[in-house]
C-alpha cells in the first residue's frame, strides 16, 4: 500500500501512519459494522448512491446511526479520492460501531465510527477474461437469512472466509457457497451467473445472496440488450452442465468460469455471452458514474 495515502478517519483526512482505529472498536472487537467496496473508472465513482444506499440500509438493519448524512457520505468518498488524485481505484468505506468497553453491548458505543480508503487495485490478471477461473463448491455453506442475512454487507465476513480458504487450499480462484437446502446461493465475494441455451440465471436475493450492485448491473444491461435473465434458483447439476458460467463483483466486475468442481464449462473459455456483457459492462462503467475532478 502507497504509504502517502491519504485516508478519511472519523472527520479528518491523514496519511496512512496516522489512519488508526482503537483497540476497543467494536468494528475489531466483534466485527460489528458494515462496509461498502466502490470502484472509480475513468475519474468518476461508479454507483455511488446505490452503494452508500445499501450502506445505509445496513445501518439501519444493524441500528447504528451513521453520523454522517447520505451526501457527506457521497462527499467523503469524492473527497477521498481527490485527495489522492485517484482517477481509476478502489475505495472501502467503513462504519464501525465505534469506541465501547470489552463488553458486547452497542449501548455502550455512543458514536460510530466512519473512514475510507481509496487505493488502486489488483483485479484478477486480464488473461483470467479469456480464459476464465477455476472453481469449488466449498462445504462451508452461506448464511442462513434467519439467522445472518447475507445481505447484510457486515464487517463479519467469517462465513465467506472459512469458505475462500477452502478454495485456496484447492488452487481455485473462487468458492460457490451453496444456501442450507443446497441450491447455489452466490461466491465468497461474488454472484453467481450461469447461461443454457442463450438464457441467462443467476439466483434470487432471497437464496442467501448480497444484493450485488455489479449484479443488478449486468440484469439491466443484459436485459437491455435483449438477454432473457431469470432470477431463478438452481443447482450445482445446472451450473456443471451450464454452457457458460459468470461470476459479478466490483472488483471482479465479470470474470468467466472455466471450472466447477473440475467439471470444465462448456468449452472451458470465455463463452460469447460472457464475452458480450463483460464488454457491455467495461464500457458502462467508464462512461457512468459520479464525475469527481
Ligand atoms: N457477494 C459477496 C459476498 C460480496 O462480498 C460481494 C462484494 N464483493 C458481492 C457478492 C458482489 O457485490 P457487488 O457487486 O456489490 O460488489
Amino acid at each position: 500500500m502507497d504509504p502517502n495515502l491519504i485516508v478519511y478517519m472519523g472527520g479528518e483526512y491523514v496519511p496512512l501512519s496516522e489512519a488508526k482505529v482503537s483497540v476497543l472498536d467494536h468494528g475489531l472487537l466483534y466485527g460489528d459494522g458494515a462496509f461498502e467496496g466502490i470502484r472509480m473508472y475513468n475519474g468518476r465513482v461508479f454507483k455511488l448512491k446505490e452503494h452508500i444506499r445499501r450502506l445505509l440500509d445496513c445501518a439501519k438493519v444493524l441500528m447504528l446511526d451513521i453520523p454522517l448524512s447520505q451526501e457527506e457520505l457521497e462527499q467523503v468518498v469524492c473527497e477521498t479520492c481527490r485527495k489522492n488524485q485517484l482517477r481509476d481505484g478502489y475505495i472501502r468505506l467503513v462504519v464501525t460501531r465505534g469506541v465501547g468497553d470489552l463488553g458486547l453491548s452497542p449501548t455502550k458505543c455512543p458514536t460510530p465510527y466512519v473512514f475510507c480508503i481509496a487505493a488502486t487495485i489488483s483485479l484478477y490478471p486480464e488473461e483470467m477474461y479469456k480464459t476464465g477461473i477455476p472453481v469449488i463448491t466449498a462445504q462451508q455453506r452461506r448464511n442462513n437469512p434467519t439467522i445472518l442475512d447475507p445481505q447484510i454487507k457486515s464487517l463479519n465476513y467469517l462465513n465467506n472466509i472459512l469458505a475462500k480458504i477452502e478454495a485456496n487450499h484447492a488452487g481455485a480462484q473462487e468458492a460457490i457457497m451453496l444456501a442450507q437446502n443446497g441450491v447455489v446461493a452466490e461466491c465468497t465475494a461474488d454472484n453467481i451467473f450461469i447461461v443454457r441455451d442463450g438464457v441467462i440465471y443467476t439466483p434470487p436475493i432471497y437464496c442467501g445472496a448480497l444484493d450485488g450492485i455489479t449484479r443488478q448491473t449486468v440484469i439491466d444491461l443484459a436485459r437491455g440488450a435483449g438477454y432473457t435473465l431469470l432470477e431463478q434458483e438452481f443447482t450445482l447439476f445446472n451450473v456443471y452442465s451450464a454452457d457458460e458460467c459468470f461470476l459479478t463483483g466490483t472488483g471482479a466486475e465479470c470474470v468467466p468460469v472455466c471450472s466447477a468442481d473440475r467439471r470444465t464449462i462448456g468449452t472451458g473459455n470465455c463463452g460469447p455471452v460472457t464475452a458480450h456483457i463483460l464488454e457491455l459492462y467495461r464500457h458502462y462503467v467508464r462512461a457512468n458514474g459520479t464525475e469527481i475532478y
